[in-house]
Order: C-alpha cells, then structure tokens, then sequence
C-alpha cells in the first residue's frame, strides 16, 4: 500500500456548506493516514462520512482522538464504517475532564443527544486509553500535548522513514514553540493549525487556535516537507483563503491551506 495522507475533512469548529465553500470543503476534521500498510484515521469530524471505498473495506480501522470538541466527533454518529457487522475500530484517545476516551464517546453517543450508544453499532468499538508515545502494528506514534481549552494531543505517526505530524486545535505559544519544532522535526508532512488571519487573531486568541502565518513559520522553521495549514474557520470562504494562500507561499513556499479530498504522498 502506498503512503499517503487524505484530507477528509479541514474545517474547524463546525462543519459548513454551500457554494462559497467548495473548494476547501465544509466537511469538519478527519485525517486518513495509510501508513505503513494500515488506515490510521485522526478525528471524526464530518469529513469521516467520505471514507474511501478500499478504506470501508478494511477489516479493521484505528481512530486516534486529538480532542473530544464535538466537532472531531460528530462523523461517527453517521458513519457508514460503524454499519458493518464483523468490522472493528480501535479508538485511542487520552483522558480529558477526568473522563477517558471511552466515557467521552458514551457522553456524546447516548440518548437523549443521540439515539444509538457507541455498543450499538454492528463494528466492534474498542478503546484504548493513551498517557504517551505507543505502536500501533509497525506503525509508531509520538504524542505531545499542545495549548488548547480542555486539553488536545498532538500527534506524531511514523513508519520506515516516513512521518506525518498533526498539530490541529492548538495556539503555537512562545513556551510550546520549541518543543513542538523539535517533535516536528523534518517531518514529511505537518498538518498544523491555522484558522485565523493575524487580524483576527488578537480577539480570539484564548480560543485554542492559531494563525495561518504561525502554522506556515513553523513549517518552515521544523523543516517539513509539506506544511498545510487546517481547522479553516466557518466564515472563511473559499475567495478568503485563496485570497490568503499567496501569503502563506510567501513565507513558505512549501505550504498551503488543505482543500477536502487532497491526498498527500508521504
Ligand atoms: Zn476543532
Ligand atoms: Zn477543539
């Protein structure tokens, strides 16, 4: 199997439709990694109801769970993977509020918010409780916690030389910087978090979230070879971002915003 990462979903806070979005998509995040022979998906946003066809097919499937927000969450309430019988997903994800990864999913799949519990899919669910770095099959990866309200993990997946790292929902603070240049390092691809312009930013900046300028310097300065920038904001329209993404090439001209659908080679 070839390595690559697909872009299933890019938007953040909540998913959005219409014209003004097709380009880019409105389809909330979730990352597919095919790695090392095995489909790793990051988040279940919205963007989890367009699995690829050879992915549904697959006998088993690992969701690592950056954070809990309903908006990493919401695909699974309707996805298709989860209709199978005899199908199995291995969900990863750390303790958040005092509640592991298992009693999030029971919170948001239960009646009166949602009429089927996690149990009543026909695909097995198991839930595997992170606090560090773990494999899974030959497939290695590296978690660090970055700056967001209520926690997010941020993810490092490698497997014979190639890399992708994951940094969504998360403000590129002064103190997490370095750190998070070192856990990047020469990745091959690192999706990072950019949902605001730096206009925008100073009134938002307690929400959990960074600029796209920020999310392109760190590209550069870690040394990946892609660097796209991802939780595009609700209200950035498709004429926003193109608008933006010249910019974003200006200061790395081995970065973009991720457009729904796009499939990176690793
Ligand atoms: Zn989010
Ligand atoms: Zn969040």
């Amino acid at each position: 199997m070839e390595n690559f990462v697909q872009i299933l979903g890019a938007r953040g806070s909540i998913p959005v439709s219409g014209p003004a979005y097709a380009r880019y998509g409105g389809a909330s995040t979730c990352f597919l990694i095919c790695l090392g022979g095995q489909y790793i998906l990051v988040d279940a946003g919205t963007g989890m109801l367009r699995l690829p066809e050879q992915v549904m097919e697959a006998p088993a499937l690992s969701l690592l769970v950056t954070h809990p927000h309903l908006d990493h969450l919401q695909g699974l309430t309707m996805c298709r993977y989860l209709m199978k019988a005899g199908a199995r997903l291995d969900v990863y994800g750390a303790t958040r509020g005092g509640m592991g990864v298992e009693a999030q999913l029971r919170r948001v799949f239960s009646p009166p918010l949602w009429p089927v519990g996690v149990t009543g899919f026909p695909a097995q669910i198991r839930f595997f409780p992170i606090a560090g770095g773990f494999s899974i099959g030959s497939v290695r990866v590296e978690v660090m916690e970055g700056v967001h309200p209520g926690g997010v993990s941020l993810f490092r997946l490698s497997a014979g030389g190639k890399s992708a790292v994951i940094a969504t929902d998360c403000t590129l603070t002064e103190d997490l910087l370095p750190k998070l240049e070192i856990f990047a390092r020469d990745c091959d691809l690192l999706l990072c978090d950019g949902q605001y312009s730096e206009a925008e930013f100073p009134s938002r900046s307690s929400f959990g979230h960074s600029t796209w300028t920020a999310a392109a310097r760190l590209g550069l300065d870690c040394g990946a070879k892609r660097t796209l920038v991802v939780h595009h904001d609700p209200n950035h329209t498709d004429e926003a971002l193109d608008a933006a993404a010249d910019e974003l090439l200006q200061r790395n001209p081995r970065c973009g915003f991720a457009v729904e659908g796009e499939r990176v080679p690793l």
